[in-house]
């Protein structure tokens, strides 16, 4: 695949043990569901047959497969037996949980519902805890879900609390709003079952990061999170860059500049809506894997014969850092 992991320059150097096994690499991508892809998201600029299943299936395993994820974060899931069944073999074990009234189901031909899915690699993980929920917009039920998993890191034997989701779609101020909700909802589940562990959440948010949820997510007092992908430090404790500026903001500036491009028919749809967000205090990123470029895509963006699905897979490789105290 033309695209590579691309060493963090700033990232300080491990203060303790063997530098690969205490690092973890989070994958988080939508890959597109099958039902919606062909029969929903009018991709105007995709040839039909790059939609085929029989074509896609091979591009998607082949896409996880060489990323090598430690941790594997997916939304619109519609073939999860699938998925775990051809990840197994690679040393996978996973949890699938389905959106309440999937827009799947309503089209022809589908495979049943959508959702959220997670894996880990076995050899590295053990499942400690798993829960899952129904995302709430002012205390009603919305179609969205969150996948969590309380995973023991092997290597380390640190506990890690690993989450993903995928909030409400469309534009508008309502849309947006309802996004801040469930990313409130969100936030008081992962706090509730992370019990002070490194929390590492990753999901198509639908929120560029100039919506609120972004801000929501990053100001949460007690989780304390950054943003992967976004260039800045995401150290908000001490004002960002220390331009006294607003370090939100600054991390929402560094963000990529598109996770997802395609073609609809009012035009070309490219947004950073995908993150992967981790406790400042507990990670450092060492790497992350580039997008691919618009040339690269060519003019009919995605999906296409090479990228299976409309949003770009994301990989952050995140060194553990130490949690004992420096020696004085
Ligand atoms: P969302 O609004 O969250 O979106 C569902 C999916 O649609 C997402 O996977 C999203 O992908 C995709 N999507 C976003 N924008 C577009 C677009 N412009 N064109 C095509 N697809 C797009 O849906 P909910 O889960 O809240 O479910 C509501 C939907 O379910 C309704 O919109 C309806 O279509 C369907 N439904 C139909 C019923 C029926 O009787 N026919 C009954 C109940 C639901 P991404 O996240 O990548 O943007
Ligand atoms: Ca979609």
């Amino acid at each position: 695949l033309p695209r590579r992991m691309v060493p963090v320059p700033t990232v300080p150097r491990p203060q303790w043990g063997n530098d690969d096994s205490n690092t973890i690499r989070v994958m988080q991508w939508n890959v597109l569901s099958q039902a919606l892809g062909t029969n929903n998201d009018n991709f105007v600029a995709c040839p039909e047959a790059a939609l085929d299943w029989n074509v896609r299936r091979p591009l998607m395993l082949q896409e996880l497969a060489a990323a090598c994820p430690d941790i594997i974060c997916l939304q619109e899931v519609d073939h999860y037996k699938f998925l775990e069944t051809a990840l197994s073999p690679l040393g996978y074990r996973g949890l699938w949980e389905p959106k309440p009234d999937s827009p799947c189901l309503y089209v022809q031909d589908n495979n049943g519902p959508d959702g959220c899915a997670l894996l880990w690699r076995a050899d590295k993980f053990t499942l400690v805890e798993e829960h899952r929920a129904t995302l709430h917009v002012w205390r009603i039920p919305s179609n969205q879900v969150v996948l969590l998993a309380v995973l023991r890191h092997e290597a380390t034997g640190r506990e890690l609390c690993v989450a993903t989701t995928h909030l409400k779609a469309r534009a508008g101020a309502l849309m947006s709003t309802m996004r801040n909700e469930q990313g409130r909802d969100l936030l008081r589940f992962v706090q509730a079952h992370a019990g002070g562990r490194p929390v590492l959440l990753a999901g198509d948010f639908n929120a560029e990061p100039s919506e609120p949820v972004y801000r929501t997510v990053l100001q949460h007092p007690a989780l304390r999170l950054a943003s992967a992908y976004s260039k800045d430090d995401g150290d908000l404790d001490d004002g960002g860059d220390g331009d006294g500026g607003d370090p939100v903001a600054d991390s929402a500036q560094a963000e990529p500049a598109y996770t997802t491009w395609k073609v609809r028919e009012e035009g070309e749809q490219c947004h950073t809506i995908d993150y992967i967000f981790y406790t400042r205090s507990a990670f450092s990123v060492s790497a992350l894997l580039d997008l691919p470029t618009g040339e690269a895509l060519g003019p009919g963006r995605a999906p296409s014969f090479r990228y299976p699905s409309d949003h770009f897979s994301l990989c952050a490789d995140l060194r553990l850092r130490d949690p004992r105290p420096e020696p004085r």
